[in-house]
Parts: structure tokens; sequence; C-alpha cells
């Protein structure tokens, strides 16, 4: 049934278009899924790319008194938001918890994560500098300004509800840019609650705005429309490779945030109870869904056995369930595609000679719920190698030497984070540097922080999140020559 919240007007059911909350042309609705329970819990407007076009048009006119605002106007404003999410933060994570499935502990330190991105943002909006540049003739002068790029086009996934939003919204918000977003169908939401919160924190209509429904009807409208300058995607890559394509036609900006395939290499020199610390961080966090999370474990031999046997037990430790239940670390799976990718993974590396140390199948619960796994004697033939599992799954490689595992690491299109432990201060600056990622943790599983610039090389995107850098993402660069 619908969520039982403090504040019942975080649980919305129309879009925000224009500062107004809308249902679709059609009248047409889609329904929205507890993953734990299989039980409604509301619905939300089958929008397509007429409305769309309508949000469009109102960001566009939002857009010139928006950026006219001062850095510090937006800033406040930004600021209002974060402290408002804050304030809320026990019925956000419940509702991200009921759409999504993490567990609560886990839902309410997304929205903290998510918050921190509007903090920062709205501190960073104070310090987009320009430059002047000296001239290279004497009657002449050179000044860059930063301008923000107009009006965004955003697309997000159903794994983190909440932070997507924010670590989108909040840098193009502080950069004086307007914004359209396309929040998942499953965690419809968390997206809808924060644009409540918007309206709430005195963000004038038209700046942000929420669109829900047919996702070709949104994006494709999205991607073509000359108004918007830039898109903004959290996704897979197959989706991810769509939207540059249709974005080609009108020449827009891009951000892409795609798959990964995360390698977590132990060396023999390792920490052993601090790596398998992060592995199980890194691999099992979200049940596994996250773009970073471990998706090959790469052991170095002389420690392989003592690494499985200590990760196994630590496996077993963890307790599947209903995110809303007291000590559960881990919830369902989004959907039943995702639970297919899961088994048809683990069957096949069975089939070529992997053994099951722990876990393996669905658990006893049911639904989409699985049991959390360790395999063992994983070789590179194997479907893990190549595709990300997205789910409970840790397969373990076997490799002997330093340049070896950082070949196997590396043998991969995809490069958004990878993990290692090691103690040996050579080999740590080699394999740092050496590993084609975005993102290393180095004798750490966690690595996500506002403060920092998430994004990655090879298939995994383009741009970067996050940070000093990630405003960067939705400013213009102009230079002025001024003859004298
Ligand atoms: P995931 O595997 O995380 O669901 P997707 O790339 O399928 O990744 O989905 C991420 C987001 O992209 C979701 O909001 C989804 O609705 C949207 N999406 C999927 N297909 C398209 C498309 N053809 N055009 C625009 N958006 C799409």
């Amino acid at each position: 049934g619908a969520p039982q919240l403090n504040n019942p007007k975080l649980f919305r059911q129309q879009c925000y278009i224009d500062g107004a909350w809308l249902d679709a042309d059609s009248g047409k609705v889609k329904e929205v899924t507890n993953p734990a329970t299989g039980e409604l819990l509301g619905t939300i407007p089958d929008m397509g790319a007429d409305e769309t076009r309508r949000a469009i048009e109102a960001a566009n006119r939002a857009l010139p008194a928006w950026r006219a605002k001062t850095a510090k106007e937006r800033s406040n404003i930004l600021r209002r938001w974060f402290d408002l999410m804050m304030a809320q933060q026990d019925d956000l994570g419940l509702l991200l918890t009921l759409e999504q499935g993490k567990p609560l502990a886990e839902a309410k330190g997304e929205i903290a994560y998510g918050a921190s991105f509007i903090e920062w943002f709205a501190e960073e909006a104070k310090r987009i500098y320009g430059d002047v540049i000296p001239q290279h003739q004497g009657d002449k002068r050179i000044v860059v300004v930063k301008q923000p790029v107009g009006v965004v086009g955003a697309i997000t996934p159903w794994n983190f509800p909440n932070a997507m939003i924010t670590r989108k919204a909040g840098p193009a918000l502080a950069a004086g840019c307007t914004i359209v977003i396309k929040p998942a169908t499953q965690t419809p939401y968390s997206a809808l609650a924060m644009a409540e919160l918007a309206e709430q924190a005195g963000i004038p209509a038209g700046v942000f705005n929420v669109v829900t429904g047919s996702a070709k009807g949104i994006g494709g409208e999205m991607t073509s429309n000359p108004i918007v300058r830039k898109i903004t995607f959290t996704g897979s890559t197959e989706v991810g490779k769509l939207l540059m394509e249709q974005s080609a036609s009108t020449v827009k900006k891009v951000s892409m945030e795609l798959g990964g395939n995360a390698p977590f290499l132990v060396f023999d020199d390792a920490d052993l109870d601090a790596a398998v610390e992060g592995a199980m961080m890194s691999k099992f966090r979200n049940t596994g869904q996250t773009c970073v999370c471990a998706n090959r474990i790469l052991v170095q031999s002389g420690v392989y056995d003592a690494f499985a046997e200590k990760l196994a037990a630590k496996v077993k430790e963890l307790k599947v369930g209903n995110g809303l239940e007291e000590g559960v670390s881990q919830g369902p799976l989004i959907d039943e595609a995702a639970v297919e990718k899961v088994k048809e993974h683990i069957s096949d590396a069975v089939s070529k000679g992997a053994q099951v140390a722990i876990g393996g199948a669905p658990d006893a619960k049911g639904g989409t719920f699985f049991q959390p796994t360790v395999l063992t004697g994983v070789t590179t033939e194997m479907k893990v190698t190549k595709e990300e599992t997205f789910g409970p799954v840790a397969p373990l490689f076997r490799f002997e030497t330093e340049e070896q595992g950082i070949a196997m690491a590396n043998d991969t299109e995809f490069g958004l984070a990878s993990y290692f432990y090691a103690r040996d201060v050579g080999r740590i600056w080699r394999v740092g540097e050496g590993l084609e990622s975005g993102i290393v943790g180095i004798n750490t599983g966690i690595i996500s922080t506002e403060v920092a610039p998430f994004g990655g090389v090879k298939e995994s995107g383009v741009g970067r999140e996050g940070s000093k850098y990630g405003i960067d993402d939705f400013l213009e660069i102009k230079y002025m020559c001024m003859g004298l």
C-alpha cells in the first residue's frame, strides 16, 4: 500500500512541470511496485514527447531569470533545498527503500550522500571563476568567462533514486542551468519528492522539472529538441550509446556515467582482513547493484585460498530480507530480469568449471531475493569476465604476477572503478597508474564522495560528476577578445 510518511506531501504521484503537479495528457499511468513484497506502491503519469516538450519550453522560459541571479542567490536557495532534505532524511529514506529495496540504513545513507551534492554545489556556485589571459597583441585584451550551458535534460537509473538526481541537478542549478529530469520508472518517487522539496526551497517554477513515463518518448524529445543544450545520463552503456547517437544531430554536450566491470585485485602483500572487508563493501553494497561494485575479484596465487575462505565466512553472515527489517544488509534485486542475469552468470561459470563456495541460488524468501554468492576457480572464458553481473555474486579469479593482474584487470571495454589491496609502495604506484579506470580505490572498497570526481574512461563514459570538476560539465567557456 501507500507509504506511511511523517510528511505525506513527499509522496507525489504526479509530475512536476513548470511549478505545477500534472497528469499525463492521456490520463494514462504506470504502476510502481515494492521489489521486496511485489505490492503496488502507487502510480505515476505515463507521459511522452508532448509533455516533455512543454517541460523543456518551461525550462527555457525560466532560464534567463535563473542564470541572471547572483551565484550567492542561487547558492542560498540550494542550501535551503539541502536543509529540507536532511530534515526529512527519515521519510526520504523510507520512500527510497519502499521503491528500490535497499536496507533502510543504506537508504538514509543515500539521502545524506544525495544531499551532499546539493550542499557542495551550493558552495561551488560561488567559485565559478573566469580568467584574464596575457594579450597576444599590444592593443588587445583577452577575458575568459564561464556561462551556464542552458537547458539540461537528465535521465537517471533506479539503483540510486535520490543521489543520481542531486548529482546532476546540484551542479546544473548551481551553474545557472535549468533542468528536465526523467527518473527511472521503477523508482520515480524519490525524484518527485525532490520536486516537492524544490518548491518548498523556493526554486522558481520551470527551473527543476520531473517527467515520468515512456523512456523512448521522453528520451527522444530530450535528445532531439534543439532547446536542450546538454544531456546528462547515468545508466547502461547500451542506452548511453543510443542517447549519444540521438544527441549528435543537434550537437549537444553529453555527460555519460555508464556501465562498469570493476576489477578488485588482492596482491600477496595485502592486509587480507582489510581486503576482505573492502571486497564485502564494494561487492555487496546495494546487493551488488551499483556501477562501481567489484565485478571481478582477482586474487594473487599466494593468498587465493586464504582470501576465498575468509570472504566466504563473511558472506555467510549477510542477512537477506526486506530492507525495512532490522539487521538486513541484502535487499531484493530490482526485478525478475535481474535475477535471471545473476542465475545465468552463475550457471555459465559452474558449467565451465567454477565452484560455488557459498550461495549460488535464489533465496528461500522467494520473490527477487538471492543468496549472496562466492564463486571460486573462475576463469576468463566465463560470462562474468565480460559482463556486469549487477547482483550479489563474487567471482574469484587467480593471477600469478603483478603484470598479469594488471593486464587481466584492464582486459575489458569498461573503465569506471577499480580497486586493489597491496602494501608495497612501489607496487601501489605502478598498479594505481596502470589501471585503466576513472576511479581507483587503493586499500579501500568505498570511493563515492561529493568532494571527488566520479566518472569513467573507455566505454564507461564521458565527463565527471561531483568535486570542483563536476560543475565544468554544465558550463561553457566564452573568450572575449577586446580591441582597445
Ligand atoms: P538500467 O540497466 O540501470 O535500468 P538503463 O540504461 O536501461 O539502465 O536505464 C537507465 C535510464 O534510462 C532509465 O531511466 C530508463 O528508463 C532510461 N532509458 C532506457 N531506455 C531509454 C531510451 N531508449 N531512451 C531514453 N532513456 C531510456
